[in-house]
């Protein structure tokens, strides 16, 4: 195990942000992964779980504590039945794992292509989209505790999953790291048509494949610049930078009369609750695609993306960020909350 020091973390981060880390070290094995906590906990040094670097906005100044890069790999497929249960290491890339499970006509997470980052990552905010969410379909997150130390199995209904959360981004925040996720996919299972676009697509033909599913996620992804390809100014982000807000159904009239047309909206999850997409509320408050005249801008495709168009400081985006938030809630009445996770600030 090689604890690197003063480590540039802008790298390892699909934002390209960030100053360094104080030590870093890229774990490989289940065993590296306990070794390099063990090494933090014996040196009192703070210590941050690394997956692909997908969700993160790292401070100008870096980190001074330990940057456990979770880089384990492999994937175990265990067929039962109609079903199968992937076991995927959590450094894994999560893309290659929607690959392998639509490649072998296994349906669950076909509409998950194309999100960047790690397995391991996945279940910390619960990742979802075009109507799939990881936590139907995950089995078992294995985690290393931290804080008391030891492996421990979470089942799904032990991980406090809902709307971009789980335990591990609120009451255990910090505390895991994850170092397995099983999966439970459905062998020939019918893809996941939820969306308007893909229903759009796919109207009228036959039932596509999964492949086909994912693979025009992808295409739709890559035409709002949410897809990772390489040159593409618009993806250098975390993806959305804010979530689409939770609000009781009473307050629908109220943002409706502040915006002058009335807003779209979804189920909230729980009776009396509505979400309403953050990107529109944006472009009410004032903010078009490709606002921003420095470094820090609104990607030119997806009013959610806040992009570093080269060059762009953490201050940059945390400033643009605060007046996106500002003016929507001044203009709106509606508080943004963030998404992706900051460290070092
Ligand atoms: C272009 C783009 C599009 C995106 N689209 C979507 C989308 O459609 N839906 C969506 O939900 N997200 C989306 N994201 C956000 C991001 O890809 C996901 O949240 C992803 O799952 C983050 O995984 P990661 O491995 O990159 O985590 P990181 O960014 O490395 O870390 C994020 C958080 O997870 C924690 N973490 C990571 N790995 C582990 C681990 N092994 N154990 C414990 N904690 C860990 C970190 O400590 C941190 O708190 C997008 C991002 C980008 C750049």
């Amino acid at each position: 195990m090689l604890i690197e020091e003063n480590k540039a973390l802008a790298p390892f981060t699909t934002f390209g942000i960030g100053g360094p880390a104080r030590w870093y070290v890229e774990a490989r094995t289940e065993q590296e992964i306990g070794d390099a906590a063990e090494w933090a906990q014996q040196r009192n040094v703070p210590l941050f779980v690394l997956g692909g670097g997908s969700n993160l906005l790292v401070a100008d100044a870096g980190f001074g504590g330990l940057v456990l890069h979770v880089a384990n790999r492999g994937i175990e497929i265990e067929p039962g039945g109609d079903e199968a249960v992937f076991r995927v290491a959590a450094g894994e890339d999560w893309n290659l794992v929607v690959q392998r499970a639509v490649a072998g006509n296994y349906a669950g997470i076909e509409c998950l292509a194309g999100i960047p980052g790690t397995a391991g990552g996945t279940p910390v905010q619960n990742v979802g989209a075009y109507g799939q969410e990881v936590s139907t379909v995950i089995e078992r997150v294995r985690v290393l505790d931290l804080c008391e130390g030891g492996i421990v199995d979470f089942g799904a209904g032990e991980c406090g999953f809902g709307y971009r959360k789980s335990r591990f981004n609120t009451e255990d925040r910090g505390r895991y790291a994850v170092v397995r996720v099983d999966f439970r996919l459905r062998q020939s299972g019918a893809p996941c048509l939820r969306y308007a676009d893909l229903q759009r697509t796919f109207a009228g033909a036959d039932r596509p494949t999964l492949m086909e599913v994912a693979e025009e996620v992808r295409r739709i992804r890559r035409s709002k610049g949410m897809l990772l390809v390489e040159g593409d100014p618009d993806c250098r982000s975390a993806g959305s930078f804010f979530k689409n807000p939770v609000v009781r159904e009473d307050a629908v009239p109220r943002i409706a009369a502040r915006a002058g047309e009335e807003p779209p909206r979804f189920p909230g999850g729980e009776a009396g609750l509505m979400k309403i997409p953050a990107a529109w509320l944006i472009e009410k408050a004032g903010f078009r695609k490709g606002y921003g005249k420095g470094v820090a801008g609104i990607s030119s495709r997806h009013t959610l993306a806040l992009i570093n168009r080269g060059g762009a400081k953490a201050r940059d985006v945390m400033a643009l960020a605060e007046e996106i938030r500002g003016t929507v809630e001044q203009r709106l009445g509606v508080l943004l909350e963030r998404e992706p996770v900051l460290l070092g600030f």
